[in-house]
């Protein structure tokens, strides 16, 4: 599953929106495939499109994509040099697909901040200059080792020495992997080194209770003026009221509190579909008596890969894809009317599987 990792300083509302996660989050037992340790939290990826089909199909069992939430507790300043539980920390952040930077932006003169006063900028800064620190370290031992291999003049190594070079200027800026601008070739190397700054980051901006609709906060404006010059995206929530709303499981109350706060959807519901979109990740799905799922890949996957995600065996014999679109179906009302009408497509090896495809796979085994 997808992984993303929630970083921030401390005091900042990480655990909390953490603690929501998990009391919300899918029960674990069902997600074989995700080990579960205490700072893992599971969300279930809201997707009326499932609910339909389920209906649809009536299957045993149905099962959401999920998106897996990493709770990176630890990171302060300093931890890039040994300080807090420093280094061990950082490391699991080079696991994760995306970075959930959880930022304070709510006022209260009973929760200490570490630095005296809420600043989102300054704390955004404070962490990234810990990741940034921690790659510049890694590209420097990178570079030790790319330098003994240097006298065979071999072009690989001296493709990496110049994207080493490049980086290390970069670092010594400030400025993350992202704020760099990159050839195809530089990318591809990159991607090897596992640098922490080259994760997308998503900024959570956690605002106070009665800010939450709060369109002219300050210091939410000043989390969006930064997100839009790099590029991230923005999710804004009040962890405390994320909490309470985790408590609710029963469906028509939780409806109610969320609309008596004037919100459709639940915080961490706009949190995993953000994390979602900034991963460039769709859907399909897999619709069947037994079982109705939601699988998540890559935008861009062909049809093997797309079926490897299911088992490695489906990719590895693929014959073909029965692919029906999810509205064509949703039109006709069942599988054997779209394939009745001619709605049921075959497609080969090199069909780009589309967000919302209900495929049926062919295979050898
Ligand atoms: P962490 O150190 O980043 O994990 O932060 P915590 O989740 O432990 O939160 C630190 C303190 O801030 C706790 O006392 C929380 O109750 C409080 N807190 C977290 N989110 C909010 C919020 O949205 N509003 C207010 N007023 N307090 C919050």
């Amino acid at each position: 599953a997808v992984q993303a990792g929630i970083v921030g300083l401390p005091n900042v509302g990480k655990s909390t929106l953490f603690n929501a996660i998990t009391k919300a989050g899918a029960e674990a037992a069902n997600y074989p495939f995700c080990t579960i340790e205490p700072n893992v939290g599971i969300v279930e990826v809201p997707d009326p499109r499932l609910d339909k089909l389920t209906e649809m199909v009536k299957p045993q069992k149905v099962v959401p994509a999920v998106v897996r939430f990493v709770d990176i507790a630890g990171l302060v300043r300093g931890a890039s040099k040994g300080e807090g539980l420093g280094n061990k920390f950082l490391s699991h952040i080079r696991e994760v697909d995306a970075i959930v930077h959880v930022v304070r932006c709510f006022e209260d003169a009973d929760v200490t901040h570490v630095d005296g006063k809420v600043s989102p900028s300054r704390d955004i800064d404070t962490i990234e200059l810990e990741l940034i620190l921690s790659d510049l370290d890694a590209v420097e031992r990178r570079m030790e080792r790319a330098r003994k291999q240097l006298k065979a003049q071999d072009k690989k190594v001296m493709a990496e020495v110049a994207v080493l070079q490049k980086l290390q200027a970069l670092f010594e800026e400030e400025k993350p992997v992202r704020a760099g601008e990159w050839t195809n070739e530089e990318k591809e190397i990159i991607k090897g080194l596992f640098l922490l700054t080259s994760k997308p980051v998503l900024y959570v901006a956690n605002v106070a209770e009665n800010e939450l609709n709060e369109p002219d906060n300050a210091m939410v404006q000043e989390v969006k003026a930064r997100a839009e010059r790099e590029g991230a995206y923005v999710v804004v929530i009040c962890a405390k009221i994320e909490a309470e709303i985790a408590e609710l499981t029963d469906q028509e109350e939780r409806a109610m509190f969320l609309s008596e706060l004037g919100l459709t959807e639940s915080g961490l519901d706009r949190l995993v579909r953000q994390t979602y979109s900034l991963l460039g990740l769709i859907t399909y799905f897999t619709a069947g008596v037994q079982e109705v799922r939601a699988w998540t890949i890559r935008n861009g996957m062909k049809a093997p890969q797309a079926a490897g995600v299911i088992h490695t065996d489906f990719e590895r014999g693929f014959i073909r894809a029965e692919v029906t679109a999810y509205d064509d179906l949703m039109a006709v009302g069942s599988q054997l009317a779209a394939r009745e009408k001619g709605l049921q497509r075959l497609e080969g090896k090199e069909y780009i599987v589309k967000d919302g495809d209900v495929v049926h796979f062919r295979f050898n085994v």
